[in-house]
């Protein structure tokens, strides 16, 4: 389908001439996506069984391109207020006053027009790279340079639950060589030790914010050294900088910056009380913003690592593109889906193995 024919059907008219179809009322190009889990989805934020995200379909020049965002309730956005700000927002007539091959001009100005709600900028993103590779006939991570068999070990990650779920899951995880515990309640030695129980698999934990003061973190932490944990993210609130350095001084494993550092300006920020930061795309706002992101890291001496929402394999893939950049990925967000609409990158042994097919090599399922 065209364009014309895209937005006239989305118009729910007949076919029209061009003018009557770009002259129709906005066009609801972004729309809620539900995605059900496979278990309840527990972190010290939230519990829940489904996440809606926000899929965005982009069809210019006879290509059609998508991208997907998922919104983070800790920044008040929700997949309603994303595809609400897209489509009031960015017109019928967007990408031909900004084209999509001009992607850097063109995510400029749809960072001017949406302020926040940066995973439905992630959506669009996503979608105007999926264009462009589409149009050149090359992945995306072609477009930025990239040797798609140099990415890390991507984590599996266990949301918190009671230690027979928990050791459950440990034993689905099988296939994966690293796991990602989440943390930061009073159960947490009763979680590891239900990890421990079935498995002697490196660990990396998530504290999302969880603890109270710097001198419980530490002793969780030393505690958590001695269970072969090999890092920390977010051990305290995100505006406690000076506290995450003290932790940082008095333990030998990496600690990570995410709720901490969420769009370019905070990698600075962050830079000199954390060893790394976790970038995600609904944070930061995209696939392009986060490449920035890794190289001011980079600049800065941060380890870096890609995380993930629980969102569709439409997500986890735009974020898959830039593995060969990471130090570490968690890139799984599409694993813990009862049923996943679409399909892309796949993981062997617990690698990141992208599709080698123009734009982001996504299909449907
Ligand atoms: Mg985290």
């Amino acid at each position: 389908m065209d364009r014309r024919c895209f937005f006239g059907a989305m118009a729910g008219a007949a076919l029209a001439a061009p003018h009557a179809a770009l002259a129709a009322p906005l066009a609801p190009i972004a729309r809620p996506m539900r995605l059900f889990l496979r278990h309840t989805w527990t972190t010290t934020m939230s519990s829940s069984d489904y996440r809606d995200t926000i899929l965005y379909t982009l069809h210019h020049d006879g290509i059609e391109a998508h991208g997907e965002g998922a919104p983070i309730v800790r920044y008040h956005e929700s997949a309603e207020s994303g595809c609400s700000a897209i489509n009031t927002k960015l017109g019928p007539n967007f990408f031909h006053d900004f084209p999509p091959e001009q992607f850097d001009k063109t995510l400029r100005e749809v960072n001017r027009r949406i302020p926040g709600e940066w995973a439905a900028k992630a959506a669009v993103a996503a979608a105007i790279l999926d264009w462009n590779g589409k149009r050149l006939g090359v992945p995306v991570y072609r477009l930025f340079g990239l040797d798609p068999t140099e990415g890390p070990l991507t984590t599996f990650s266990i949301g918190i639950d009671t230690p027979e779920k928990t050791r459950e899951k440990v034993r689905e995880a099988a296939p994966y060589p690293v796991l990602k515990i989440k943390v930061g309640l009073d159960s947490d030695e009763a979680t590891i030790n239900a990890v421990r129980a079935e498995t002697k698999k490196p660990l990396r934990v998530d504290a999302n914010e969880g603890w109270k003061t710097k001198e419980e973190a530490l002793e969780k932490i030393q505690w958590l050294e001695t269970q072969g944990v090999e890092l920390i993210e977010q051990p305290l609130p995100a505006a406690r900088l000076a506290d995450m350095d003290w932790i940082r001084q008095r333990v030998k494993i990496p600690v990570f910056a995410d709720e901490a550092c969420l769009q370019a300006a905070d990698v600075a920020k962050v830079a000199p009380y954390c060893d790394g930061v976790n970038i995600k795309l609904d944070k930061c706002g995209g696939i392009l913003e986060a490449y920035r992101m890794i190289q001011t890291a980079r600049s800065l001496g941060l380890k870096v690592m890609v995380g993930c929402m629980v969102s569709s394999s439409l997500a986890i893939t735009a974020a898959a593109h830039l593995a060969p950049l990471l130090d570490y990925a968690d890139l799984d967000g599409n694993l813990l889906l009862r049923e996943d609409p679409f399909t892309g990158v796949q993981v062997k042994d617990g690698r990141l193995v992208l599709p080698n097919k123009p734009g982001l090599g996504v299909t449907k399922a």
